[in-house]
């Protein structure tokens, strides 16, 4: 009997450590990753990705991403204590590529290719922010699966930091690569980061009207050449139809915010 309730109580020990509140949604996810091993294979893919991609020189470009980025990144803090994110915002010299993403521990990247759909700073923090919201609520780690950590966790202590290593994290978090089969976010995922995304934008004093205009704009774009940052990000008229349901709520944070 003894034994019994002593593994039960271990048992709900372990439960409640994985079990994660997503900031902004509330939502219950299940997380078998401590953050010290998600942020080791963040920093590790990033230092792959940062050492194969032509990293932008231009100082004002670079200097316009880190300033919005860091506005976003002071609102993630708030809701996620214990996170210690170790912020880096770095722009890839691509201009075929348009997309972003945000790895664990808050490793950041903007490739060019999406600088010409971000009309203004507003419309460039929907994107940082989306996908700052992506690693807040911890989707990579989340869908590999205790089974995919274990191996790619096992060659990173294996200390062969190899581009298969980081594309695995990279794929996690629904970058695509040429080296590994791209698991796009869940449309769920999607969802919850646009809804995490436009909070922070808001709450950072960004207009939120501008998330519903860049992702028009951005949708809009597609044709023959499908941006990136598409093929990964599903796109309906229901994803605008959300965004323009967290408006209201958004733009009284957004108001308090510039103090109107
Ligand atoms: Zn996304």
């Amino acid at each position: 009997m003894r034994h019994i309730s002593l593994f039960a109580l271990a048992l709900a020990a372990f439960l409640l450590q994985a079990c994660y509140t997503v900031p902004v949604t509330g939502r219950s996810a299940f997380i078998m990753t401590s953050v010290e091993e998600e942020k080791a294979l963040g920093l590790e893919a990033y230092n792959v990705y940062k050492t194969n991609e032509v990293i932008l020189t231009d100082y004002a470009i670079n200097n316009r991403i880190k300033t919005i980025g860091q506005r976003i990144a002071k609102i993630a803090e708030q809701d996620t204590p214990g996170m210690e994110w170790d912020w880096e915002f770095t722009v890839f010299n691509d201009n075929e590529t348009a997309n972003a993403w945000c790895l664990p521990g808050g490793k950041v990247a903007v490739y060019t290719g999406i600088l010409p759909y971000a009309k203004n700073d507003a419309q460039l923090a929907t994107v940082m922010a989306h996908e700052i919201g992506h690693a807040v609520a911890r989707h990579g780690v989340e869908r590999m699966g205790t089974e995919t950590m274990v191996g790619v966790l096992g060659s990173v202590i294996g200390s062969s930091v190899s581009e298969a290593n980081a594309d695995a994290v990279l794929a996690a978090y629904g970058v695509g690569s040429s080296l590994f089969v791209t698991l796009p976010f869940s449309r769920d995922d999607e969802y919850e980061a646009d809804q995490i995304g436009m909070n922070f934008m808001a709450r950072a004093g960004y207009d939120p009207n501008e998330a519903i205009k860049f992702w028009e704009n951005f949708m809009a774009s597609g044709g023959s050449s499908v941006p990136e940052m598409l093929s990964t990000h599903p796109s309906d008229a229901n994803r605008i139809a959300k965004l323009k349901t967290y408006l209201p709520d958004n733009e009284a944070l957004y108001k308090k915010a510039v103090g109107k």
